[in-house]
């Protein structure tokens, strides 16, 4: 059983159906508890980061196991709300308590850019994602699998585009553009080889040839363990291949925008001193 030192470390941190022993509840008073404020992310435009969660209600602290709905609303915007489902009494000077679940659901927001990335796949990615929080391995694993089977070319497109706009060696970008007409992922990532622009390298590895070689090893990977491990590694490496695309071609643009500016300005005319 999880042991979760304060009930806002419970609400915060605990996946569904998690039973644990929370041994000191700070927000008890007399026969109710008023449950702690939580930092959690909030979704909403405005603040899309961690905010303050508050819930003003009380609830009755007995030795009786009763189920709650915890409504939390978030302090800054006022909008969003996160609600969880859970059973609690008293125990020992502290409280036992189980969590059945939570909207939304548990686990770390994911990056929007990791989500623009999977493009058309991004259900299957909070799926992926959700087992993964709840140590699903072979789950996870085989959704994040069918995600980069379906959009490898995507991701080869997206590079492609940074190759072009970054002036990468055109023998180097000739090879991506052979890899994206392949029809098999296995093939293009064998025709690209390690032809990459250097920015998008990670510890000078081609990514694509990495999360190909995860999918490779999970399929041969026996238990549970190993494909949550790999599911982790594929999504690490998507979270950052979709910050590295994005970084390069924002800086580019800046680049670009800087040097046009720079280029019609014109000439000042030398001042004369006569
Ligand atoms: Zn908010």
């Amino acid at each position: 059983m999880a042991n979760f030192p304060s009930l806002a470390e419970f609400f915060i941190n605990a996946p569904p159906m998690t039973v644990s022993n929370v041994e000191k509840v700070d927000h008890q008073q007399a026969h109710y508890y008023y449950f702690p404020p939580i930092l959690i992310h909030c979704n909403s435009p405005e603040c899309s980061g961690e905010r303050i969660f508050r819930n003003h209600e009380r609830h009755m602290a007995t030795s009786e196991w009763r189920n709650y709905f915890v409504i939390y609303k978030c302090s800054n915007c006022d909008k969003s709300f996160k609600i969880f489902a859970i059973a609690i009494h008293t125990l020992n000077g502290g409280a036992e308590v189980q969590k059945y679940g939570e909207a939304p659901a548990f686990g770390p927001p994911i990056p929007t850019r990791a989500m623009s990335l999977v493009g058309p796949d991004r259900e299957l990615f909070l799926k992926g994602r959700r087992a993964e929080n709840q140590g699903l391995g072979i789950a996870a694993f085989a959704y994040y699998r069918r995600i980069i089977e379906n959009q490898w070319q995507r991701l080869l497109n997206e590079i492609s585009k940074v190759g072009a706009k970054t002036g990468l060696d055109p023998a180097v970008q000739q090879h991506i553009e052979e890899a994206k007409k392949e029809r098999q992922f296995d093939k293009a990532v064998k025709s690209m080889g390690d032809a990459i622009p250097p920015t998008l390298k990670m510890n000078g590895q081609n990514p694509i040839a990495l999360l190909y070689s995860a999918l490779s090893e999970g399929i041969h990977a026996q238990s549970d363990e190993e494909c949550l491990e790999l599911a982790g590694h594929i999504r690490v490496i998507l979270y950052e291949l979709a910050e590295r695309l994005n970084a390069a071609l924002q800086e580019h643009n800046e680049l670009d925008a800087a040097v046009k500016r720079l280029a019609n300005r014109k000439n000042p005319a030398p001042k004369s001193e006569t």
